[in-house]
């Protein structure tokens, strides 16, 4: 399927010739970590680029100024920064996401590690009405820096046509996303997350053309067969394809909690806002994420609505070691199902660190889980026929 086999290969890597072809252009490219406001780049002619380490095979350099007990992701990332693999970036914005992002912050710019346009956005981790005004005034510090440094205007008509665009790739991941409700779906989980890698890595023009492609191509396909297991993941950072397609050996991914899957999509940008820097500071402050504080309640019914929506038998909570979020809110997801009254299904909890394999490990908990899951089946099945005579 060729969209797919493309979304598939510009996930692979951390350039890709639509990127190539536009900065031979003139067109900057900008990295940026989580969930930074991306249209206000998009607002600046430049292209949002969001940071990963699909190429990494190790942290010896990263390890340098990280201490191996940080997160895997941001050490793979710095370890990339430092072999040069991010060269073709004109700027980076870093936002408050977690001490271990920060951290990269600080190394980069007073470690001198990074050559060019450096930011750190800081977006709250609460929403009450003075959070928010205050993170219009971080977005419009964040404009005016970007207007500065490289010379452009960012315009509100500018910024409305990012924030359609962007929506734009939203609604069009949304109905991808609503195709994984069929038994069986057309699509796997490991398709979904090259597809959100490569989205966040091109062009918006390009990645919702070839999304639109997509999604008239996926009509009759079968990757599954019909009754598979039917799983949800929720996780901090995830990026492995492979280790996706270890998971859905026997099974499919069809919900998920991650940061490159529904919590990029889901939520609009409301466009009958008068001003854009509102919608944002909204949109933005309303991502069901652990580093935002007070949501709690809102992220245990948004993962029981979506097990509910998708029908998902089980739920994998995957967690990078040393991340103290997602540490806690795997506690609390654990304590929830125990009590079995707002999360009742099959939990298998993982936790590793970036692109470390122990592949065999995660194989044999992964078929104790189906089991688990086919047993329950089965128990309902003659719990049904029980009650049923
Ligand atoms: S996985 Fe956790 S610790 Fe690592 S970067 Fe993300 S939020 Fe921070």
């Amino acid at each position: 399927m060729e969209t797919l086999d493309l979304f598939k290969e510009i996930a692979q890597t951390n350039y890709n010739r639509y990127l190539e072809e536009a900065k031979s252009k003139g067109t900057k490219i900008i990295g940026y970590f989580c969930n930074i406001p991306e249209e206000i780049i998009m607002a600046a002619g430049m292209i949002p680029y969001r940071m990963r380490a699909v190429e990494s095979t190790k942290t010896t350099l990263g390890d340098i100024w990280y201490s191996t007990i940080n997160c895997s992701f941001p050490r793979n990332c710095l370890d990339q920064i430092l072999e040069g693999k991010f060269n073709f970036l004109d700027g980076l914005v870093v936002m408050n996401s977690c001490d271990h992002i920060r951290r990269l912050y600080d190394n980069c710019k007073y470690g001198d590690l990074w050559p060019n346009f450096l930011y750190m956005l800081a977006v709250p981790h609460v929403v009450t009405p003075e959070s928010i005004r205050q993170f219009k005034r971080e977005i419009n510090r964040f404009r005016l820096a970007l207007e500065e440094h490289f010379n452009v205007s960012i315009t509100q008509e500018k910024i409305k046509e990012a924030i359609s665009t962007c929506n734009h790739t939203r609604k069009l991941l949304g109905e991808l996303y609503e195709l994984r409700k069929q038994d069986p779906p057309p699509i796997k989980g490991a398709e979904i997350l090259a597809i959100m890698l490569a989205c966040t890595a091109l062009p918006k023009e390009v990645a919702n053309a070839s999304l639109e492609t997509l999604l008239s191509e996926l009509n009759g396909r079968v990757v599954i067969p019909k009754g598979s297991p039917r799983l949800m993941i929720a996780a901090g950072y995830l990026e492995e394809i492979d280790y996706m397609d270890l998971i859905e050996k026997d099974a499919v991914v069809v919900a998920d909690s991650l940061c490159y899957g529904v919590r990029y999509l889901r939520n609009l940008v409301d466009e009958n806002k008068d001003d854009p820097i509102d919608a944002l500071a909204y949109r933005y402050t309303s991502i069901a994420c652990p580093r935002m504080i007070e949501s709690y309640d809102d992220r245990i019914e948004t993962i029981n609505n979506d097990i509910k929506e998708y029908n998902a038998d089980g739920l994998i909570v995957d967690n990078l070691k040393f991340c103290l979020h997602w540490q806690v809110f795997r506690f609390m997801i654990e304590n929830e199902i125990e009590k079995g009254e707002r999360l009742s299904c099959p939990l298998l909890v993982l936790e590793r660190e970036l692109h470390t394999g122990a592949q065999g490990q995660v194989k044999t908990r992964i078929q104790a889980f189906l089991e688990q899951i086919h047993d329950r089946k089965d128990q309902k099945v003659s719990t049904h026929e029980a009650f049923k005579y």
